[in-house]
């Protein structure tokens, strides 16, 4: 006997970028496909003509390239050609090129006198009760009386979707259709297409909506929503371009993204991530990201949280999906995405932050063409980074010109740590400079030494020494460790900002003398 091989699919419209809750639903597909060793499949349903763009494809294809979730079957993986060498025997994968597919079991219907005319277009009667089962939630029964006939085909000769997915879903053997739940409705129109044309009706499974922390839906408004309120606090009236539709962005009138992005760039905004691509742009690793949207309506059990994918393949089931729907919680995901960068393998580290620098900020790239320089660099970064983007903010002291480091006098942890007692750490700064400056040759372990001995010479705590020298570094004390902070600076220019740091205080320095 044999058992029919398990097929799941996601069948994005590229109508956009695709969306983290999309990104949940492909991988809870491609879980249980591979689960079963059975297909997983990638359908582009692109019959909308108007709404769909090859763009939207590419950005589709790219980004599941990223998250690693490869479908068995479907467009090419090479995202810059799509179209070309369609994998798999079931293709085409486009709805685009399927049309007469369609048109022969459109014809069908009508003939059965099943479907007619009306319009133009071609509608499916619906005159009998329909129940259908989902794996999520339960038993589904409507009565005839609330269903209506609905249109297969449009009067431009296009089919909808629901028989283009419904014809797709038979002929490419798919047994298990996962998909979200705002097609729970749409399912019994597709298990009643299916009974009349005699094909067999696959599993259902609906997920339930990934929601904002507030309950409303995550979507791209959101970042029209957090620019906006950031332009009104800024008091920002023009971005430079499309005054008249600009103030109507501010007044709620539209949700432009062209105006969210000019205020991000002219504020230093960052925008919320919704799109798989906005989570990379930000740094996101994707076993951190598609660990934490597994937990979104679904759980392993046991209180686990972190895990890899083999982990899901494994444990993936139907049994523990819930009904309610999911928040989507940032702080969480961002803590997965530091606990996954902390355990990455150095090189790997290494790796992606030295794209993430070239292509996010290119300021970096002579750091990252300086290879035992920036392994330091990653050496300091790792255990601390969030996210890959958030290193390039906490580094940027280490790549400014001397010049451009900032000393203020009304900081708190610069009044603390250089101006109290009579600028007593700024004396001690430059004292201890003194004594750098004999070290030769030097390493941050070597002045690391030097600051202890120094330290215990005088019985004071390090950071008497520690912290001031931080300040003169890069203008706070929120540097990594000081050994390495040292080594990535070098002897020179550490003692280039010490100078500039005490010539800086220097009127502190001399009221404080009197
Ligand atoms: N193309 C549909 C969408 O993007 C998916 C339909 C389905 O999964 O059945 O929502």
């Amino acid at each position: 006997m044999t058992t029919k091989p398990i097929v799941t699919r996601f069948a994005p419209s590229p109508t956009g970028a695709l969306h983290v809750g999309g990104a949940r639903t492909a991988l809870f597909a491609w879980a249980y496909a591979r689960q079963h060793k059975g297909r997983f499949i990638l359908r582009i349903e692109d019959t909308d003509q108007k709404r769909s763009s090859p763009e939207s494809t590419k950005g589709i294809l790219r980004d599941m390239q990223w998250l690693g979730l490869r479908w068995d079957e479907g467009p090419n993986h090479a995202a810059d050609d799509p179209y070309a060498n369609q994998l798999g025997a079931n293709g085409p994968y486009f709805q685009s090129q399927r049309l007469d597919i369609y048109t022969k079991h459109i014809n069908q219907l009508i003939e059965a006198g099943l479907a007619y005319e009306d319009d133009g277009a071609i509608r499916f009667r619906m005159d009998k009760d329909v129940t259908f089962c989902d794996e999520v939630f339960g038993e589904m029964k409507i009565a005839a009386a609330d269903l209506e006939d609905f249109v297969i085909r449009k009067a431009d000769g296009f089919p909808t979707f629901h028989m283009a997915v419904v014809i797709d879903d038979a002929l490419m053997g798919v047994t298990h259709v996962i998909r979200g739940q705002e097609h729970l409705n749409n399912t019994s129109k597709h298990v009643a297409l299916l009974d009349a044309l005699g094909f067999e009706r696959p599993t259902y499974v609906h997920l339930s909506s990934i929601l904002n922390p507030d309950g409303s839906k995550m979507s791209k408004r959101d970042k029209a929503k957090v620019a906006r309120k950031a332009a009104k606090d800024a008091k920002l009236t023009s971005v430079g371009f499309d005054d008249d539709a600009f103030a109507a962005f501010l007044d709620k009138k539209n949700d432009e993204m062209k105006f969210a992005l000019a205020i991000a760039e002219q504020l230093n905004l960052d925008l919320p991530e919704i799109n798989v691509a906005d989570f990379r742009d930000s740094g996101y690793i994707p076993a951190a990201l598609l660990n934490y949207l597994a937990l979104l309506g679904w759980n392993p059990g046991d209180d686990i949280e972190q895990f890899d994918l083999d982990f899901l393949i494994q444990q993936f089931g139907f049994d523990r999906i819930g009904k309610s729907n999911s928040k989507f919680d940032r702080a969480k995901l961002l803590s997965f995405n530091s606990d996954a960068i902390s355990k990455l393998d150095t090189g790997t580290f290494s790796m992606l932050l030295g794209q993430q620098l070239v292509a996010h900020h290119p300021e970096y790239t002579d750091l990252v063409n300086d290879p035992p320089r920036f392994a330091m660099f990653c050496l300091a970064y790792q255990p601390r980074a969030h996210t890959l983007d958030e290193v390039a903010d906490m580094g940027r002291f280490f790549i400014i010109h001397n010049s451009e480091v900032q000393y203020n006098a009304d900081d708190k942890q610069v009044k603390k740590n250089l101006l109290k007692n009579n600028c007593e750490g700024l004396r001690t700064l430059a004292d201890f400079a003194t004594e750098l400056e004999q070290l030769t040759p030097f390493s941050g372990e070597d002045a690391h030494n030097l600051i202890k001995r120094y330290c215990e010479e005088r019985e004071m705590n390090m950071g008497k020494v520690a912290q001031p020298l931080r300040i003169a570094i890069s203008g706070t004390v929120v540097t990594p460790d000081i050994a390495l902070t040292l080594d990535i600076m070098g002897k020179k220019d550490t003692l280039l900002r010490i100078m500039r740091c005490l010539d800086a205080f220097s009127a502190q320095m001399e009221v404080t003398a009197e």
